[in-house]
């Protein structure tokens, strides 16, 4: 296993079209104003920056790490997409604080007011059941004294030589410091309502301008954050993670979210440019992000813990390691599928739990799954008898059985199959690895006897085929029987010689049943 191999190794495969030139242009630099929250928010990352290295460990595996992204080539100056997500860590830094203020506020009070409707950022997953009392209301207190006088429409009040017009410097001035209380109010003023200051019409205007260009960009960031699935997807760590690949060039644009299952979430991104010369990042990327919401993995330990490559790190390690750990396996997964020339991704890079790899499909339209496109009875055969021999492959050549194999996890893509999703791939040596593979046989060769294929083997012929095994029972159960049997003696060659089966030759061999 090469785990540096992990870009595009030029022959390896069934060489994808992009390894040629990248079609899309030089990327146009916007530069972007840089408002105060900006700034302040540029020390927020940095403060971020250092809380992650000072937490690192070291990684798990030895992708290229140094090309792409490191604390000191960070260019923090001029990347929109940068700007956003400190905007975002910024807002959530404000909303903490603006927490912090509430409960000063509302102390043991029976009644307490909530700020909600002044955080930047609305949490989708707020337990928040305060009561809530409407800060407008209290806003516009009527009986605050000093309010200021309304110009009537007409433009003048008063009579005779004591008429003062709507212009009139001192009281427009007082007028417009008053009216700064209509600003949001995340908008400093400071004291200038309570002070008999006046304001020119000049300077309220600028301050007007400005306070409502805050908002709005606040209402635009709320908008976003309510409506991008990705929002919700991924944490404010992951979000920086992605972003440093973006800032670092080799990400051009994440452009939005493909697909978003209980263990991962996987964006489109157009591709950057490579740091070294060898390494060609395809001109559009998928990127997996392995969720790291602990919960849904749980029903997934059987896969990781009993799979030897995995077993003396996997008890040592926190829950976050170990879902890294899934990114890891899907990494050296399709490295060697890719290898063995199977159709499918091709990893750019890995960093923690989020996987950048090639992307099937083009123009950001992802390809189709297989259970979602409609083949001629040609293609249909045709995809059977590629799939049947990626299966052989995929054990013999790869040793590994995909175990989550189905019409779902193939996609049809320039005439041909491509297999995907292979974090919870196994060894067929994995104390459950026949029982996936058995499966997989049964949803594949399902899948095509209702497609109309004649030809398609059925499931125990299937698993003969790939396995190389000869189980001769005829029905499900004694088949199932067998399959399990075989494992167990392999289980027990394991406890009591503490090495797999000589039939289960390892180091990366296809394993070799004698009967
Ligand atoms: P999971 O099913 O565990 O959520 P997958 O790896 O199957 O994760 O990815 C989910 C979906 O994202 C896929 O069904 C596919 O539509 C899309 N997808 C994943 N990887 C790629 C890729 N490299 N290119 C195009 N689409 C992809
Ligand atoms: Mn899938």
């Amino acid at each position: 296993m090469d785990p540096v191999g992990v870009a595009a190794a030029p022959d390896a495969g069934p060489g994808p079209a992009w390894q040629s030139k990248c079609p899309w242009g030089a990327p146009n630099t916007t530069s972007i104003s840089c408002s105060l929250a900006d700034v302040m928010s540029e020390q927020l990352a940095k403060e971020l920056q250092l809380e992650e290295e000072n937490a690192a460990f070291p990684e798990v595996v030895a992708v290229a790490e140094g090309p792409f992204i490191t604390g000191e080539n960070i260019d923090t100056s001029s990347d929109l997409m940068l700007a956003q997500m400190l905007q975002m860590e910024f807002d959530r830094e404000y909303d903490a604080q603006l927490r912090r203020e509430e409960k000063k506020i509302n102390g043991d009070s029976k009644v307490s007011i909530s700020f909600e409707n002044y955080r930047k950022v609305h949490p989708y997953d707020s337990d928040s059941s305060e009561d809530e009392v409407d800060w407008q209301d209290t806003r516009h207190d009527p009986y605050r004294a000093d309010k200021p006088t309304t110009t009537p429409r007409k433009g003048f009040i008063g009579k005779g030589k004591d008429i003062t017009t709507k212009h009139d410097e001192v009281v427009c001035g007082r007028k417009n410091t008053a009216r700064m209380e209509n600003f949001a109010p995340e908008f400093q003023v400071g004291d200038g309502i309570g002070m008999d200051l006046k304001l020119s019409n000049q300077v309220f205007n600028a301050l007007k301008q400005h306070a409502y260009s805050e908002e709005r960009r606040s209402a635009r960031l709320h908008e976003k954050k309510e409506h991008s699935t990705a929002e919700k997807a991924v944490d404010p760590k992951t979000r920086l993670l992605l972003y440093k690949m973006v800032n670092a060039g080799m990400l051009e644009t994440i452009t939005g979210c493909i697909s978003t299952g209980k263990e991962s979430v996987v964006f489109h991104a157009y591709g950057g440019k490579s740091a070294t010369e060898d390494k060609v990042i395809p001109p559009e990327c998928a990127i997996k992000v392995f969720k790291t919401t602990l919960n849904e993995f749980k029903n997934r330990d059987k896969y990781i813990k009993d799979d030897y490559r995995f077993k003396d790190r996997f008890s040592k390690l926190n829950p976050r390691k170990i879902i890294r750990m899934w990114a890891e396996k899907e990494m050296h997964n399709l490295t060697r599928m890719q290898n063995a020339g199977i159709p499918c991704p091709q990893v750019v890079i890995l960093k923690k739990h989020v996987l950048v790899m090639s992307f099937i499909g083009q123009d950001q339209v992802p390809a189709p799954k297989l259970k979602d496109v409609t083949l001629s009875s040609e293609d249909m055969k045709k995809a059977y008898y590629q799939i049947l021999n990626m299966m052989q492959q995929l054990y013999k050549e790869c040793n590994l059985v995909h175990a989550d194999l189905s019409e779902y996890n193939m996609l049809w893509h320039d005439g041909k199959v491509w297999l995907i999703d292979v974090s919870q791939s196994v060894e067929p040596t994995h104390p459950h690895g026949l029982e996936f593979l058995f499966r997989d046989c049964r949803n594949v060769s399902q899948f095509f006897q209702k497609g109309g294929v004649a030809e398609a083997l059925n499931e125990r012929e299937l698993f003969n085929a790939v396995s190389g095994l000869n189980i001769t029972a005829d029905n499900e159960v004694d088949f199932q029987e067998e399959i399990e049997a075989l494992e167990k003696m392999n289980e027990d060659h394991v406890q009591n010689h503490g090495k797999k089966l000589s039939m289960f030759s390892s180091d990366g061999d296809p394993p070799i049943y004698d009967e």
